[in-house]
């Protein structure tokens, strides 16, 4: 059974796959980036942003010796900002432990910060040939779709189960091929709401396609609860045209990019509450706060949140004070930080 199923996959891959720069390489630092900006991030749009990362930053040093704006601004606008420390971070230890190499066994790739079991299998057979399988969102849908699995694969079991069945299937010969076979089958052809089952390679003995239960499948165990926060971000101008800036930090959304001040109410805006919520927050760093305009409300939806966001031009006078939060920011320097998806929409309409 399983030399028949990777053998079909593997053939139609040869046939299909489609021609990527991180593809036909055995650079680990690369295929690292590749793997890394493609977690959360369609091919169309993670392409640009892999060009643009390997040219400013070619290779580990390069990367381990940037400051961590200059890397989250090359980020800027893919989300899950995290990733982006997490390899820079790993980057860096590289260069300190490793002497620059890219470690060269799976165990070494899983302990690089950021690097789970998929990436570490990715790269392994990717750059090494490594008969490491790996096991993505596309991977489980092929598999639970073609077996009719019904473990949800959000469980504990279920991960167990789908890893033992793909090492079990898997080309230990060609894992490169195999597996990056298998994640293109998923993401071109056993598409979530609508598969093409008929220019599969597995058509013919697929089970969920003879019971035409496709839908049904994968099984899921948890349903993501969306929490909704509210922000209230205060652009505010000083007399000599300067912006406020902070750096978010704590373990929260866009840990590490700037942004306007914020004020975080725990329910929707209401205006009159607004304004003195406002200077009150913000009374120890400004004075003379003057609102000028509020922008309409943004929904800004992520993985596990909604943002509800409203910008609110303003201008005041800064305290200047030895140890603030802000940074002063003359207009034409806003682009010289990294800042969130969110503020940019702002930036771009207003
Ligand atoms: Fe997915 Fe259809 Fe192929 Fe089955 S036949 S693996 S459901 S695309």
């Amino acid at each position: 059974m399983n030399l028949i199923f990777s053998d079909l996959v593997i053939r139609w891959y040869l046939s299909h796959k489609r021609e990527l720069p991180w593809r036909e390489i055995s650079d680990p630092y690369k295929i690292w980036v590749s793997e890394i900006i493609l977690q959360q991030t369609r091919i169309a749009q993670g392409l640009n942003y892999y060009l643009r990362f390997i040219e400013r930053f070619p290779n580990i040093a390069s990367l381990a010796s940037a400051s961590e704006n200059e890397v989250l601004l090359q980020w800027q606008g893919l989300g899950y900002y995290s990733r982006a420390r997490n390899m820079h971070s790993a980057a860096k230890e590289i260069m300190a432990l490793h002497q620059g190499s890219f470690p060269t066994d799976y165990d070494g790739i899983r302990s690089l910060k950021g690097i789970g079991d998929y990436t570490a299998a990715a790269i392994a057979s990717f750059a090494y040939n490594l008969p490491y399988a790996v096991l993505d969102g596309n991977v489980f849908r092929v598999l639970s779709r073609y077996f009719e699995i019904e473990t949800p694969i959000d469980s504990t079991q279920g991960k167990k189960q789908f890893s033992e069945l793909v090492n079990e299937l898997l080309d230990k010969k060609k894992p490169a091929l195999f597996n990056q076979g298998l994640m293109d089958l998923g993401a071109t052809i056993c598409l979530p709401s609508s598969p093409k089952c008929d220019e599969c390679p597995l058509q013919d003995s697929c089970l969920s396609l003879a019971h035409n239960s496709q839908i049904n499948y994968p099984v899921k165990e948890k349903k993501l609860k969306q929490r909704n926060r509210y922000f209230i971000y205060l652009v505010i101008v000083d007399p000599d045209n300067n912006y406020f800036l902070h750096r978010r930090d704590g373990k929260d959304i866009w840990q590490g990019l700037y942004e306007f001040p914020l004020v975080e109410l725990s329910e929707p805006f209401s205006d009159p509450a607004q304004q003195t919520l406002i200077e009150k927050a913000l009374s120890d760093e400004f004075s003379h706060i003057t609102i000028l305009n509020v922008k309409p409300s943004i929904k800004h939806v992520l993985s596990h949140q909604n943002i509800h966001a409203q910008f609110v031009e303003a201008t005041g006078t800064y305290k200047n004070k030895h140890h603030s939060q802000y940074v002063k920011v003359p207009l034409h320097e806003l682009s010289n930080y990294a800042i969130s998806r969110l503020t940019e929409i702002y930036l771009e309409n207003r």
